[in-house]
């Protein structure tokens, strides 16, 4: 671990619990998937078809980026809610790490700010 993340005080102290609490509960799920769950209504296009007076047929779809392009997969209704709870595993992980990286860039603001108090030469 470098220099920049050691800032004394109960603001770091308070920072540093946060982060290794979340960094010992956070685990990747393994079977998680990306972007976000969504229904759609679509027509078929067949005249005959109630959809083509109504809403449309009814489609999940799961929506996610791949390298900066957006994807779309239809998600058989049966399968919705498995797939909605793998879609929240990987929502909560991406948000756990989210919430470490905070803590870092609390801590390397409260160590700049402690920096600062100090004489420039003089180092801990
Ligand atoms: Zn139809």
């Amino acid at each position: 671990m470098g220099d920049l993340t050691r800032p004394k005080g109960d603001q770091a102290a308070k920072a540093r619990q946060k982060k290794f609490a979340l960094l010992r509960r956070l685990e990747v799920p393994e079977d998680g998937l990306p972007g976000s769950l969504s229904l759609s209504y679509r027509r078929c296009g067949k005249s005959y078809c109630h959809c083509a007076e109504g809403e449309g047929h009814p489609q999940w779809q799961l929506t996610y980026m791949e390298r900066g392009k957006k994807r779309v997969e239809a998600i058989p209704a049966d399968w919705v809610e498995e797939v909605r709870e793998r879609v929240d595993r990987a929502r909560s992980f991406r948000e756990g790490v989210g919430e470490v990286f905070l803590a870092n860039a609390e801590l390397l603001g409260l160590e700049k700010k402690q920096r600062g108090k100090k004489k420039p030469n003089k180092r801990t």
